[in-house]
């Protein structure tokens, strides 16, 4: 019984109400429910709730940060999944903030970099991110 309580609490609550609202429906139908119908119901009620919340644990799980990385010869932009999912990543503003300071290479600059932000003059707000992440 734990461990549907457990189950219970990573759903969202959206959920666990449009499956209380089935079950009401099924008892209150007696006693010709239409339980294939009720159930039907519930899932298509919650299956959106559910995805929600599943796109945006994952996006917590993954970072909501970019990075970029200099190197000698190139410079590329880590964007999140977010970003990604877009569909829009070509018109990222991150993208175009660096490309306004990747111009040459600055030896100084090698490695990757999390960009905090675009300043008010378009430049990238940017914090050395070596190493593993913190
Ligand atoms: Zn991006």
């Amino acid at each position: 019984m734990q461990a549907r309580r457990d189950a219970a609490m990573s759903v969202p609550q959206e959920a666990i109400d449009a499956a209380m609202a089935a079950a009401d429906l099924y008892v209150a139908s007696r006693p010709h429910p239409d339980p294939i119908g009720i159930a039907g119901a519930a899932v298509e009620a919650a299956a959106p709730l559910i995805a929600a919340a599943e796109r945006d644990r994952i996006y917590a799980l993954l970072g909501s940060d970019h990075y970029v990385i200099f190197t000698e010869d190139r410079w590329t932009i880590e964007h999140t999944v977010e970003c990604r999912l877009s569909g829009h990543m070509h018109e990222c503003g991150y993208h175009t903030a660096v490309s306004l300071i990747a111009a040459e290479f600055d030896p100084a600059m090698a490695g990757r970099w999390r960009i905090d932000g675009i300043g008010s003059d378009g430049l990238p707000d940017m914090v050395r991110a070596d190493g593993p992440p913190a």
